[in-house]
């Protein structure tokens, strides 16, 4: 079965599955339904299958199985017409196969889909009358589906029968929303849970702990360290290295480092791992060094992510000197090397400005380099306007086949900075013939407990026109600082005004602008970027902390920007 799996997993278009389907029937693989049932699920659910062939197939079984019922019906409940799963699970009950957990399950989140409150009713006595009322993912779904369809007293009453359960459910099911990108619930479950008289365990903490990481709640995180402390549970060595990963990841190294110190176990590698990272992601580099060095003299041998997280505190503190023993230190002590530990080489050298030497250590390595690690290089030929260096790795990666929007924008504004014209309209000309991709730059915020996305020149948010009038003044007050948009991160050949407007909308902006119209003044305002913060936005929002009094935190695809009193932690390294 694994075997199917993994050809399955490689098919990405529908004439690939189509010969896969070939070869398992000239095997006799297809007259096992373990592999038919595999195979309609991926047809009818994934991008590379088509459900209508899938249905096709599955007509021309004779009896169908139920895990081949079942992937027919997923691929009805995940359609645009949800509720058309409902009659083909009419249709299943008829059948002489038995429906499992599983097709409760699809049909319910079709329910939740179609906002059927009436038929997640019927589904759900079904599922009392199948037996399946212990499964606690199952329960998940039906108050997933129940709230979804604004049934909330239904939804709390499949919740609270569960709450006469051992703490083996609830931890399942923290656990589960906390994993199933769904932190706020988790966390809000857990509040439920200290309510009442349950007694929470190790397995509990760990989910709100991971759940805390990613919001990156603050408050929330000083909550739940006061409660783990109050039950005794940090004298487990596993709890208090996601509590220190926890305030690592929500910019309070200082609070992490308590933890650290105060740690009535023992500490084990994982657990210095996770505070030099948190130094690191930090900006502390000598704080992040020292430990490295201590770990040693613990009797702890610093392993691979030792070292990389060491290295990191170097690349983000702009200690090359540093950098480059631990990175010579790594062969010495044959520690191995991977693409992590280069990549993050080549960032600090290439931000030193020491390009020949970034560009020997991309020589130097044993696999293929990656797009990432070209594209590092070329970032800081443009902050140091090599040319010749640009070209070499633009070269590179259009043979490698990158066509990442950034990689074309940075070689033309290469050129343009020496006012080569006729290569930056070269470079253009390149670009509109490829089909070239850029990754959209968004922004999180957390408002009253709802998380809040944003696009670059968003207006999706309801409140949109306040927050663009809101930055329109933003950006009036912060002229009278001396602020002048850093139009460098745009292409060359638009207007002046029309660069000022494609910056001024940036998503960390937009979020910026809501956090200050939506939270109490003096609070602070956290932001979440699935990018590196450009240029311009890092300015702004240094002026931003300045001229509002508010601290701003940042965590960006790299590390953590505390913005204060018009600084940022960073100290421009970054
Ligand atoms: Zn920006
Ligand atoms: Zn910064």
């Amino acid at each position: 079965m694994a075997y199917v799996d993994s050809l399955l997993s490689k098919c990405t278009c529908f004439s690939q599955l189509k010969q896969l389907q070939a070869h398992l029937i000239t095997t006799g693989s297809f007259q096992f339904y373990t592999h038919r049932a595999k195979f309609l699920d991926f047809c009818a659910v994934s991008s590379a299958g088509d459900f209508h062939y899938a249905v096709h197939i599955f007509r021309n079984i004779s009896s169908p199985y139920t895990n081949e019922w079942n992937g027919i019906l997923r691929g009805i409940a995940q359609s645009n017409n949800p509720i058309n799963a409902l009659t083909f699970y009419v249709s299943m009950s008829r059948a002489p196969c038995k429906p499992d957990a599983l097709t409760c399950s699809f049909t319910l989140k079709a329910c939740a889909r179609a906002l059927a409150r009436h038929e997640t009713l019927q589904v759900h006595a079904h599922v009392i009358r199948f037996g399946f009322d212990a499964d606690v993912l199952l329960r998940t779904t039906l108050i997933d589906a129940y709230s979804k369809c604004g049934d909330l007293g239904c939804a709390y009453q499949v919740f609270d029968e569960m709450c006469v359960r051992d703490i083996a459910s609830w931890n399942a099911l923290i656990a589960g929303l906390a994993q199933g990108n769904r932190p706020n619930d988790a966390l809000l479950l857990f509040k439920k849970l200290r309510g009442g008289n349950m007694e929470p365990n190790e397995v509990t903490v760990l989910g709100v702990l991971s759940a805390c990481s990613q919001l990156g709640a603050n408050r929330e995180a000083g909550i739940v360290h006061e409660y783990i402390k109050s039950k005794n549970l940090d004298r487990s060595v596993i709890v208090c290295n996601a509590v220190i990963d926890m305030y690592a990841k929500c910019g309070l190294a200082g609070r992490a480092y308590d933890v650290f110190n105060e740690m009535k176990c023992l500490r084990t590698r994982v657990t210095w791992n996770t505070m030099i990272m948190g130094f690191a992601l930090y900006g502390d580099g000598e704080e992040a060094l020292e430990l490295f060095e201590r770990m040693g003299q613990a009797g702890i041998e610093p392993d691979s992510v030792s070292y990389l997280a060491a290295i990191c505190a170097c690349n983000h503190a702009g200690m090359v000197e540093e950098g480059m023993k631990l990175f010579d230190d790594m062969d010495r002590c044959g520690v191995s090397k991977n693409v992590k530990h280069y990549g993050s080489m080549v960032d600090l050298l290439g931000r030193a400005g020491r390009l020949d030497e970034a560009f020997k250590i991309v020589q130097s390595m044993p696999t293929v380099p990656d797009v990432v690690l070209w594209q590092t290089l070329l970032g800081a030929s443009k902050t140091y306007s090599n040319v010749e260096m640009a070209e070499i790795v633009s070269k590179k990666l259009v043979e490698m086949g990158s066509n990442h929007c950034g990689d074309f924008v940075l070689l033309s504004n290469v050129y343009a900075a020496q006012g080569r014209w006729h290569d930056v309209r070269r470079v253009r000309e390149a670009m509109k013939g490829q089909d070239v991709k850029k990754v959209p730059g968004c922004s999180y915020i957390e408002v009253g407990g709802t998380i809040y996305k944003f696009m670059n020149g968003d207006q999706n948010h309801p409140r949109w026109k306040e927050i663009y009038w809101k930055l329109d003044e933003i950006l009036l007050r912060i002229r009278e600082y001396g602020y002048v948009p850093e139009t460098n991160n745009v292409f060359h050949d638009i207007g002046p005004e029309e660069k000022e407007n494609a910056l001024c909308y940036h998503s960390e902006k937009l979020a910026v602008a809501f956090g200050l119209i939506s939270t109490p003044d003096r609070t602070c305002i956290s932001v979440n970027k699935n990018l590196r913060i450009c240029g311009d936005c890092h300015v702004v929002i240094k002026l931003i902390s300045k001229i509002y009094e508010r601290e701003i935190i940042v965590r960006d695809r790299t590390r953590f920007h505390r913005f204060k009193g018009g600084a940022c932690s960073c100290k421009e390294y970054w």
